[in-house]
């Protein structure tokens, strides 16, 4: 059921939850009309501009986003259950990433809102300030709630970035209307559910599900919507960067990446593949993954045939079977896509090492082969652009030049790894390369945050502290007595 204006509602249409593994509908959800998304929008406004929420004391917010988190704890397994079978997240990766560590951030946003400091500096009396000699005087900065917030969200990991959304915005005072991807809604009815049970007041958070590019390009476009918060794709980002720019709207954009793993040849090999560079996970589809594999010459063939290796091992299954390691792709476009970029590749020239073909594990669903091409060169498309799938390419380079060189091709710039012995050299590459995050010899925890990415990656930052700053807004006052 959507949540609007503190109502639950069943809303009109169907849209159905089909599973990857079994292309069977596993859940249905109401679909979202723009009627519907102009309340939620209306409710939302209401509840910023009238309602007792931005103006609660911290600590007051912070009691009902405790028990919002809390009647979200108590659905964990469920969560995890839907994370499994609406998009086929494998059950460590449904469990972990998906579930528990959203589940703990919510927990500290809800801290935070507690501790929240609204004044940011001030200075009084004594201090030189022009036009007031001998008066008392005073300057604050304080960070007050942005508004409104748009909040939109992809579909490889859902209910982890509408969490990251809805609890900073919420923490700071913000009002929220949260549209999850349709595909992937069914935890979004659940959060519906525990906000509602939380006692939070009508309006502050508003969630509309099974909900298209319609209601999410309402949301860009309407000028009650102060900031939108978008995680998905470059394309859409920009889209929806077009539409804000017509109220002069705010926006985070947490986009696309196609990020470098940079070995060089004095890497401890043993270490780089503990951290299991062949095994893509989510089957690839994250936005900060490691998909380049960037590998200097003199170990080049070592290492390719090594990955190789380790992606023909990678157990292939059903995504609730504990021992699977790669379930399927979310959805039948991401297969259809994905399909697309390995036929690109062969084309292209390069060198296919391993997989390239639907995976043999099940006769219906969208399983792949964990695929890998050698002889890459960076000006191929599959080297340029997003496949989101269990796809990895392999390209040589000659030096710490070449590797810096390779690695900023690159339209985007969200994350990276470089492994090497020689630390500073490891600092120097980590140094000259633009992306959001770097890992020096290990892979960068992306969930400790800051996490977001330069270029076309996208605008603003997320996860931690970080997550708040996008909610606020600056306001100084000077006060002469
Ligand atoms: P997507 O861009 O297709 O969809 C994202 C959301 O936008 C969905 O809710 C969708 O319904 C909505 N949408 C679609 N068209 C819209 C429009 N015209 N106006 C407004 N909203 C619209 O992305 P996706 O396929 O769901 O997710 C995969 C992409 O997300 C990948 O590119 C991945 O890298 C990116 N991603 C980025 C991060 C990050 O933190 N940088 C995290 C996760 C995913």
């Amino acid at each position: 059921m959507h949540l609007i204006d503190g109502e639950l509602s069943a809303g009109t249409g169907t849209f159905e939850i089909i599973s990857p593994w079994t292309e069977q509908t596993v859940a249905e959800t109401p679909c979202a009309t723009l009627d519907e998304a102009e309340r939620a929008v209306a409710a939302a406004r209401r509840a910023f501009d009238e309602g007792p929420w931005p103006r609660m004391k911290p600590a007051e917010r912070a009691e009902i986003l405790r028990r919002f988190a809390d009647r979200l704890q108590v659905r964990r397994d469920e969560l995890v259950g839907i994370a499994i079978h609406q998009a086929g997240a494998v059950r460590s990766l449904a469990q972990g990433l998906q579930t528990d560590a959203p589940l703990k951030a919510a927990f500290e946003y809800a801290d935070t809102a507690a501790t929240f400091e609204e004044v940011e500096s001030h200075v009084v009396d004594g201090q030189p300030m022009s036009g007031a000699v001998g008066r008392r005087k005073l300057r604050l900065v304080q960070r007050v709630p942005a508004g409104v917030i748009g909040a939109i969200t992809p579909f490889n990991y859902p209910f982890r970035t509408s969490v990251q959304k809805v609890f900073p915005a919420l923490a700071v005072g913000c009002t929220v209307v949260l549209k999850p991807h349709p595909t992937t809604s069914w935890d979004s009815a659940l959060m519906a559910q525990a906000a509602q049970e939380a006692g939070l007041p009508a309006g502050v958070l508003n969630i509309l599900l099974g909900a298209g590019a319609d209601v999410g390009e309402l949301l860009a476009r309407d000028a009650r919507v102060d900031k939108v918060s978008f995680t998905g794709s470059t394309s859409v980002g920009r889209r929806v960067m077009e539409l804000a720019s017509a109220t002069v709207k705010n926006v985070v954009l947490e986009l696309g990446g196609k990020s470098a793993n940079i070995v060089c040849a004095d890497a401890d090999l043993d270490k780089f593949f503990a951290s299991e560079p062949g095994n893509l996970r989510h089957a690839g589809q994250g936005c900060g993954q490691l998909t380049r594999l960037l590998v200097e010459r003199s170990i080049y063939r070592e290492v390719v045939a090594r990955v190789a290796e380790q992606m023909q091992r990678i157990p292939l299954g059903a995504p609730e079977d504990p021992a699977t390691g790669l379930g399927p792709v979310a959805n039948s476009s991401q297969y259809k896509r994905v399909l697309e970029y390995i036929e690109i590749g062969r084309q292209e020239g390069a060198t296919l090492v391993c997989g390239g073909q639907p995976s043999q594990a099940h006769d219906v669903g969208f399983h792949i082969q964990p695929t890998l091409f050698s002889d890459v060169d960076n000006s191929m498309r599959i080297a340029r652009e997003e496949i989101f799938g269990p796809v990895l390419v392999v390209i040589p380079f000659d030096d710490e030049a070449d590797a810096v060189r390779i690695t900023e091709d690159s339209d985007y710039g969200i994350n990276a790894s470089v492994w090497s012995r020689d630390t500073e050299k490891a600092w120097r590459v980590a140094a000259r390369i633009r992306t959001g995050s770097v890992g020096i010899n290990c892979l960068a925890n992306v969930t400790a945050g800051p996490h977001g990415g330069f270029k076309q990656t996208g605008i603003g930052r997320e996860w931690g502290k970080y997550s708040l700053d996008e909610y606020v807004e600056l306001r100084a006052y000077e006060v002469h007595e």
